[in-house]
């Protein structure tokens, strides 16, 4: 994620060349679009004449173009956050169930399932195996916290097993 947020972005400096983006990047990694954005909150550009979306042109532009009958579907919940990242390519089928039962029930979720806030510094979007999804920051920090002591506790036990041979 850094890499990209550190990259240049070329679907929409349009206006201002390239030096001044049109975006600032949250803590949680969004890149909250600053100009106009429509009735949805979506952010807009205009781009050769015609406003176009500018989640779907970032999108394109990193991760190649949208394939025909697919929506772009924010993984954030932000709309107006133009970060690719945050974004995958779903059909829109998958977007209308995701919209029932991802994003209302996870993706709106504003707890994990031990009651941390999933918001802020505290949320996280990973990929694995392909799938974006959200991640509790503390949850993750408490499971590689276990699995180092593991390691640990392990290592010990061979030296000592070691030792007594
Ligand atoms: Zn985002
Ligand atoms: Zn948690």
């Amino acid at each position: 994620m850094t890499t990209k947020a550190t990259g240049r972005p070329s679907g929409f400096y349009l206006r201002d060349g390239p030096h001044i983006p049109s975006y600032f990047v949250d803590v949680q990694g969004c890149w909250i679009w600053t100009r106009f954005t429509d009735r949805d909150g979506y952010a807009r550009q205009g781009r050769k004449g015609e406003p176009c979306f500018v989640h779907r042109a970032n999108y394109e532009a990193f991760n190649g173009t949208i394939p025909a009958g697919m929506t772009i579907d924010h993984l954030c919940r932000v709309r107006s956050c133009v970060n690719p990242d945050h974004m995958e390519a779903v059909t829109h089928k998958e977007n209308v169930q995701r919209g029932e039962s991802f994003s209302v029930e996870n993706a709106s979720k504003t707890r994990c399932v031990h009651g941390h806030s999933l918001s802020g510094d505290n949320l996280k979007i990973e990929t694995h195996r392909g799938q974006r999804r959200r991640v509790c920051w503390k949850c993750r920090q408490e499971v590689s916290r276990r699995t180092w002591q593991r390691t640990k506790a392990r290592a010990a036990v061979e030296k000592l097993e070691s030792k007594t041979k």
